[in-house]
């Protein structure tokens, strides 16, 4: 009996230090992170939830992104360099392979406004992108339509915002444009609408000269056939940049 009772009071004990412990833990972590904000997000993996520190990812999670390399076209997986495609004749790169946990981080920026997610992507994409400047014009792939506008976001349009926060230059908007007279109801067959989903989007002429002689960065969260990529880069390149470069957070893999 005397033996239980002491085992309460040491475990009682115990728990005082280690309550108080973790007392003092959070404390000085929250003033860590009112001191050094972009340090620690939330002390928390953006993916499980897990407590971490100093980072957006636990270990476990890390460990299952799979990075594509930096030399291959993200279109042709042909080996390019820094030099723009043969094949597409473009410059297009992605970060990831698409998988599981990049579904499910976009998916959680797209519809559950989890903001931070789109800082961690554009984070790794400045890791990959050299041409940081003022000077640069960012741009994003506009919306597919009313429906979709109203229940999710535009994930492009976010990752263009965070990156023109994060390492400057300017977003331009309404240059690319979705051609709304090309609803798919007004399509006569399958193949039609497969052609108007490459065709769909436009330069608006009024603003064409804007794009002359500039660097231009197009942004974008994942690359599948890049069929949308690849005609709007062309849209881009139509209007004779100086440079254009485009990014996809991820790609779809066979
Ligand atoms: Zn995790
Ligand atoms: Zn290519």
């Amino acid at each position: 009996m005397k033996i239980i009772i002491i085992n309460i009071l040491q475990y009682n004990y115990l728990s005082k230090i280690i309550n108080s412990f973790i007392y003092f833990f959070s404390f000085s972590l929250n003033l860590f992170k009112k001191i050094f904000p972009l340090i620690n997000v939330f002390g928390m993996c953006i993916h499980c939830y897990e407590i971490i520190l100093d980072n957006y990812l636990c270990i476990a999670c890390w460990k299952q992104l799979k990075f594509l390399n930096h030399n291959r076209c993200g279109v042709c997986n042909v080996l390019v360099g820094s030099n723009i495609c043969i094949g597409c004749n473009l410059n297009i790169k992605s970060i990831f392979v698409y998988n599981a946990i990049i579904s499910n981080l976009i998916l959680k920026l797209k519809y559950g406004k989890k903001y931070y997610i789109s800082k961690f992507f554009i984070q790794l994409l400045g890791l990959f992108y050299n041409n940081k400047n003022n000077n640069l014009i960012i741009m994003y792939i506009p919306h597919y339509g009313y429906k979709q506008l109203k229940t999710s976001i535009n994930t492009s349009l976010l990752l263009a915002y965070e990156f023109q926060n994060q390492y400057g230059g300017r977003i331009i908007h309404n240059i690319l444009q979705k051609q709304n007279q090309l609803r798919q109801r007004d399509t006569k067959n399958y193949k039609e609408r497969i052609d108007n989903g490459f065709k769909g989007y436009t330069i608006n002429p009024d603003k064409k000269d804007l794009l002359k002689n500039k660097d231009i960065l197009l942004i974008d969260d994942i690359l599948t056939t890049g069929g949308t990529i690849i005609s709007c880069g062309n849209l881009i390149k139509g209007c004779l940049p100086r440079r254009l470069d485009i990014f996809t957070i991820s790609k779809v893999t066979a």
